[in-house]
């Protein structure tokens, strides 16, 4: 059979019988989903044999590859020996303890113990609760309210996506769960006055923190959440002044600070942790994605000792728990990813290698006729798209250009995502000069491709 009528044989079940995740499902039929059946290494491979370099680690998350047979041997292993337990009932098993204390081990100082669960979302749930149930025990249960930003992402389920600030992630999920506010992002490029500068402007987006907890009150603040570079939101990464600011703020009015590195966590930023690399002291840091490399679904929570203190204060059932919590192939697939990690030294890679090369690669468009900024941090970047560059306008009808960009990009060989016009990336962390080298080829090839497609809207 040929590839093309396979293709159009998955593509058919595809659209009978599969609901996909943040899709318009009626373009999604009219075209058909591309239909991927291999990864090996920095590669993935569709159902028509072409080979495509995927600069998005599948979704900021197989930071070690594709096709790692040491991964696949100590999942086949732990399913022989022990493929379920459960961790509920008084009842634990070697790979979640050896997980948990590597995990501590590799954790800011203060961060000790490990909530499991399996997606980001269930683990920034678990955050909400073990947040508000702290300020219960502590004897302050008016401090409910959690501070977040616009464009954040945190997850889909109602509670994480209510601590997001995506306003389209909202729409879904009504209603939204209240004692969650969104305080502005970040993000110098979109958000700044003219001529602010990105310190001026880091602070002022820190202190709209501080507004917040001053307009509301701080006996009800119970935290502030925040991933240390916006993901999803289009890899909006702080000014310097930010971070810094924000850890005095939440030092000086007592609130707690989670870290969302679902993203960030497991090397991304050249640090094992993002808080590390910014300096902060999260309570709580959120983590799923690369702690597998993605291979098996596992998140979790590092949980603060102070949090743990009031936990076990407490002769009392925490309420809440996932039946995959601490899944023992999950935890085994993960000590073994962790491992080769180190072995391969892959994060501090990032910072020395890896990181530097993805700016010089990113760096060679800045010129590009439609590119308003190009930033990274670690293995982490954005393109922006414009219709002028100097003015930094939009195309009119956000998103239409970067989807036209991101299809030149795919037909190219090469993955990177659009949030709405801007471009990112984020690839495995094992890439070599090679890809970077196939990746400068691809992108230069796909912004010429939209430029081309667009040039009656350019300002020159
Ligand atoms: N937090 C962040 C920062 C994320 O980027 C994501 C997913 N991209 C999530 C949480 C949610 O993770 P999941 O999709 O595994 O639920």
């Amino acid at each position: 059979m040929s590839n093309r009528i396979k293709t159009k044989q998955f593509q058919d079940l595809d659209s009978q019988h599969h609901l996909h995740p943040f899709t318009t499902h009626q373009s999604l039929r009219t075209e058909g989903p591309r239909v991927i059946v291999k990864g090996e290494g920095a590669y993935l491979y569709d159902s028509e044999g072409a080979r495509i370099l995927d600069g998005m680690a599948g979704l900021w998350t197989t930071n070690i590859g594709y096709g790692n047979k040491e991964l696949a041997q100590a999942a086949y292993d732990q399913i022989l020996e022990l493929p379920f337990y459960n961790t509920f009932f008084k009842t634990t098993h070697p790979p979640v303890v050896a997980l948990a204390r590597k995990l501590a081990e590799l954790a800011p100082a203060n961060l000790n113990q490990v909530f499991f669960g399996s997606s980001g979302s269930e683990s920034n749930d678990t955050a909400i609760r073990l947040i508000r149930h702290y300020w219960a025990l502590k004897g302050e249960p008016k401090r409910r309210i959690i501070i977040s930003r616009k464009n954040a992402y945190h997850g889909s389920t109602i509670a994480s996506g209510s601590m997001g600030g995506m306003s389209h992630v909202h729409h879904h999920s009504y209603p939204v769960y209240e004692g969650f506010r969104h305080v502005m992002d970040p993000c110098w490029y979109d958000e700044s006055f003219d001529g602010e500068t990105p310190e001026a402007f880091g602070l002022r987006a820190a202190r709209a923190i501080e507004d917040e907890i001053l307009r509301f009150g701080p006996e009800n603040v119970a935290a502030f959440a925040g991933e240390p570079v916006q993901g999803a939101g289009g890899v909006k990464i702080a000014p310097d002044s930010y971070w810094p600011e924000v850890q005095r703020i939440v030092d000086k009015y007592g609130i707690l600070l989670l870290a969302d590195e679902v993203i960030t966590g497991f090397g991304r930023l050249g640090s094992w942790f993002a808080s590390e690399y910014y300096g902060i002291r999260p309570n709580l840091i959120t983590f799923a994605k690369a702690a597998t490399s993605g291979y098996i679904p596992l998140s979790g929570v590092l949980v603060d000792d102070k949090i743990v203190d009031a936990l076990m204060a407490e002769n009392d059932d925490f309420n809440h728990g996932y039946t995959f919590s601490g899944h023992p192939v999950a935890c085994a697939v993960a000590l073994k990813n962790l491992e080769i990690m180190e072995r391969e030294r892959l994060v501090p890679r990032v910072k020395d290698e890896t990181g530097p090369a993805l700016a010089r690669l990113l760096s060679r468009f800045k010129d590009h006729p439609i590119v308003g900024e190009v930033r990274s941090v670690g293995m982490m970047g954005a393109i922006e798209l414009v219709a002028d560059k100097k003015t930094r306008r939009r195309f009119a009808d956000p998103g239409r250009v970067g989807l036209i960009c991101r299809d030149h990009f795919f037909r190219g060989g090469f993955i990177m995502r659009a949030v709405f016009d801007t471009m990112v990336c984020a690839p495995p962390l094992i890439w070599t000069e090679a890809q970077f080298d196939e990746a400068g080829t691809a992108i230069q090839k796909a912004l010429d491709q939209t430029l081309a497609d667009v040039k009656g809207e350019v300002t020159a």
